[in-house]
């Protein structure tokens, strides 16, 4: 009697921490045609400037109603700022009032990984890019448009190359 009684927490916490993990993966996996580009956190610290490695690398924000890509109507392919992946086009950014570049939707070919973001008591679909695994933005359901998608991005995350 004594043995069953103390197996059952020790199921318990396993199945709870199995939950936890399953939660953690990525939403969508990312299709094995996506050639991947592996460097240490070092490597990325020579190549890109201090604002775009916190951005980028340590899943930072910029600040709201500032980034050089908020209100650019420009014509053109938006890539990664890491490493040059074709993320979005200009006709797929629509202007919004939240403060960031917003797309309502993404060039496809699993070029974008999303994956459950718990930071700052939120849980939200964090966007990275599926090349380099760099941080983009988040991915929001309330957009405006057909496709009712927000995929709101960090202007220090994409670099435009103009048509
Ligand atoms: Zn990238």
């Amino acid at each position: 009697m004594m043995h069953r009684l103390l197996i059952i927490p020790v199921l318990l916490a396993t199945v709870a921490c199995q939950g936890q993990n399953k939660k953690g993966s990525p939403v969508a996996a990312t299709p094995d045609t996506v050639k991947k580009i592996v460097r240490s956190e070092a490597e990325w610290k020579k190549m890109l400037t201090p604002e775009q490695y916190h951005i980028l690398r340590e899943k930072g924000t910029d600040r709201p109603f500032a980034g050089k890509y908020y209100l650019t109507h420009d014509s053109g392919i938006y890539k990664c700022a890491a490493c040059g992946n074709a993320l979005f086009t200009s006709d797929m950014k629509f202007d919004s009032d939240c403060g960031w570049p917003s797309f309502d939707k993404e060039i496809e070919g699993g070029k974008i990984i999303k994956q459950e973001d718990r930071s700052y008591g939120m849980v939200r679909i964090e966007i990275l890019c599926a090349k380099c695994g760099s941080h983009l933005g988040h991915l929001f359901d309330d957009g405006p448009t057909l496709t009712g998608k927000r995929y709101c991005v960090n202007s220090t995350s994409i670099q435009l190359v103009k048509k």
